[in-house]
Order: C-alpha cells, then structure tokens, then sequence
C-alpha cells in the first residue's frame, strides 16, 4: 500500500465500535465499569481498556495508531502540544546530571526547553554541524540522548539521520527527531535510522490549523544499556520498548500533557489529506522561492534551490520535496515589515503547517527570548521574513510575493 492509499485505508482505519467510517469523538473523562475487578484489571495494564482520557481515550488512540503506522513505529503516544512532546521524549531518558547533545539553529520554543532543563540538571551541549564526526567527537559519558531537527525550522538544516544515528549507536545513545516540518510524507526518521520521532501535530499533520498537540513514536529497536539509561532502569524487562511503556505507565502519564479527543478527532481528519497537501505545499514553496531568488536584493533560503547548502538532501532524503518553510531575506526590518504587510493572501501568523500561507518577522516574535547568537545560528535576521506556504493557487501566490517584493525593496 502506497503512502496516500494507507492514510485512508491502513491498519488503523477501521475496528470502530459501530463501523463508523472516522474514529467516533469520545469527549469524556471517565469510562465506566460493571465491577470494580474489572476497572482494577485496566488500571493494572492486565486487560484492554479505557479508565481516564488523561491516560487513554479511544479517538486519541486512533490518531495514535495511524502515526505509529506511517511512521512504522512500535507505539505511539499522543500530547499536548509539540512542545509537551519533546518535553516528555527527553525526561523519558534523562535525569538530573545527564547531557543532550543538539543542534544550533532549532525552532525557538525547543531552544527555551533546553534553557528550562537547565535548571533541573540536564544540561546541552549545541554542534554547529550536525555530521556524524561533528556529533561524535561531544559524545561523553553522561550524554542520554541526540536530538535534532530533521529539516530545522526556520534554518533549513538538515540533519543526516543515518550518518548521526551510526555515532549515536557506535556509543550506545538513541536519536530523537522532531520531524514537524518533514512529515511523514516527504521522510520517515525511523526508516533512516533514528529511535524516537517527534511531532507538533499542530503543523502539517493537522494541516487546517484548528488543534494544538503533539506525538512521540517509538521506533522499538535501540538496545538500551539500563546501566546508563538509569531513566528506564524500572523498565528494563521491556527491553527494546523500554521508552513506549515509560512514557505511556509513567512520565507521559504523569506529566499529564494528553491530547484533548476533539483535537485527535480533527487532526485525525486532517491526516487523511497529508499526501495531496504535502504535494501541492511543495511544489508552491518551489515556485515561490524560485522566483524570488530572481529578484536582486533579496537573499532566500529553501531546499530546492541549488545554493542552498543542504541541496543535495532532497533527493537524498525527501524524495525531491522541498517542504513548506522557506525565508527570505530583505536588507532590513523597515522592509520585511512593508513587505509582509503588502501581502494580499498570506496572513500574517505565528504558525506553520496551515492549508493557508503564513508569513512572520520571526526576530521580533519567535526569538524574542532567545539570544542574537542562537537566532542568527536558526538562520534568523532582522530582515528575515519566514513562509509556511500553503495550498493556493500556485500563480495567485508566486504574483503576491513577487509584487509584494519588488515594491518594497
Ligand atoms: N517543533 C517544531 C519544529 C516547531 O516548529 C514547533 C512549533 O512551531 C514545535 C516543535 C512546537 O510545537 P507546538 O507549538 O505544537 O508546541
């Protein structure tokens, strides 16, 4: 079964209690029992069931199943947002004293995260190149976890997943991958070689821009050493899916970050036309940043175009896409504004993801709590204006940019 084919007719579409065709919306709390052995046999994981939505609900589960599915994993669970995702993913391995290794350049909520985990013991250590080499030579003996940004938003970094997950395993440490911006669609982490992959669900996977959440996969197949991993050391009879049973029994459940079912509902609906939007996004990004790049004065960043120092990673990794973050550069802020504020169809909006284009002044917004240094190394400047694009027409869009540009700057 092709991608677009198993959206809608995988696994997990169907086993519904009444065979209805979408996972019903169960909006509970709270799901009742008959007898009290029974609710004890749930609780105690020794029967199949639902107890309390903060620890499973069965619309949440459904969305579950279907990104385990595309993303071939071994379980899956759903949060939040993206950010409780990450946060969950990291304390599931990592206590007070351990180390993370990263990249400069990640989205500048992340960033944040790891100044926040500071304060609890963990500590990051940042490469400026995410190369195998690079990320081997920070490997030491307190490192938990690698955790990158498959293609890093705003930066458009690319990280080389078998090339970093080989360092990684050669020392005995899983890599995390927030795939926000990739999707399952244009690449699937665990296929290339990480152990965890990451979602804002609240981006492309929902694609209408109506749910905050996020997803954690487990890919099920790294060996954890419990003598290092003393995270997961209570866990260790459970072998290669120590990280799925921590989250889910554990830390997942006790931080409390579930997802709410109407969001799992509607970003389930939202799944279903991932493929058809990932093409159309992609070829619209290519478009616009083509002919952008024509225009003097103005500097653009996307993946597809060939000065982009992560070019070859399209057909390496992504099947020839591009994505749908692209940024472009103006000479100034006084000129991003005016440019982003003589759009006619890209809204002006903190997201990504959305049916619709998005444009941002991602310095005097997204960065705002971060440093000069981390933002420039995220590919951020003054004049820096970020697009998610969407699924418009693709001449209505590349004429709005083009006019908006070249009045502007
Ligand atoms: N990861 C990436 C790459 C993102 O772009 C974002 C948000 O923009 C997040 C994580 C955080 O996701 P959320 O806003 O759902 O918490």
């Amino acid at each position: 079964m092709r991608f677009d084919t198993k959206l809608l007719h995988g696994k997990t579409s169907k086993g519904y209690a009444q065979r209805e065709i979408l996972p019903p919306i169960s909006q509970v709390t709270a799901f009742r029992y008959e007898n009290m052995e029974e609710l004890e046999r749930v609780f105690n994981h020794k029967s199949m069931g639902y107890a309390y939505s903060r620890i499973g609900n069965p619309t949440v589960s459904a969305f579950e199943q279907r990104v385990n599915e595309l993303e071939g994993g071994v379980g899956a669970v759903c949060c939040s947002s993206g950010m409780s995702a990450i946060t969950a993913a990291l304390l599931a391995v990592c206590e007070s004293g351990d180390e993370v290794i990263t990249s400069k350049g990640l989205y500048g909520g992340t960033i944040g995260l790891f100044h926040n985990l500071e304060k609890f013991g963990i500590h990051t250590v940042y490469s400026d190149d995410m190369s195998g080499e690079a990320v081997k030579k920070l490997i030491n003996d307190r490192t938990r976890v690698i955790f990158g940004e498959l293609i890093s938003n705003p930066s458009l970094k690319v990280l080389n997943i078998p090339e970093v997950a080989k360092a990684a395993h050669e020392a005995g440490i899983p890599l995390f991958v927030d795939s926000t911006t990739a999707t399952p669609y244009i690449a699937r982490p665990l296929e290339l070689g990480a152990d965890a992959v990451i979602h804002s669900t609240s981006k492309y996977l929902n694609g209408g821009g109506n749910s905050i959440g996020g997803i954690i996969v487990d890919g099920g197949k790294f060996n954890w050493d419990f003598s290092k991993h003393t995270a997961l050391s209570e866990f260790s009879k459970y072998k290669q899916r120590a990280l799925s049973v921590r989250l889910r029994t554990d830390i997942w459940e006790n931080l409390g970050g579930c997802m709410a079912p109407l969001n799992a509902f509607l970003t389930y609906i939202g799944t279903d036309t991932l493929g058809l939007r990932m093409e159309r996004i992609c070829e619209n990004a290519d478009r616009i940043a083509h002919a952008l790049n024509e225009i003097e004065g103005v500097e653009v960043s996307y993946l597809t175009l060939e000065s982009h120092p992560f070019h070859s990673a399209v057909e390496e990794f992504f099947g020839g896409y591009g994505g749908g973050i692209l940024s472009f550069r103006v000479g100034s802020k006084e000129k991003a504004y005016k440019v982003i504020n003589s759009l006619k169809y890209a809204c002006i909006a903190s997201n990504i993801g959305d049916a619709r284009t998005l444009v941002i002044h991602p310095a005097s917004t997204l960065y705002i709590q971060t440093s000069k240094e981390e933002m420039e190394a995220a590919g951020v400047f003054e004049d820096t204006i970020r697009v998610s694009v969407g699924i418009e027409d693709p001449e209505d869009l590349v004429s709005d940019f083009v006019e908006a540009v070249r009045g502007n700057v």
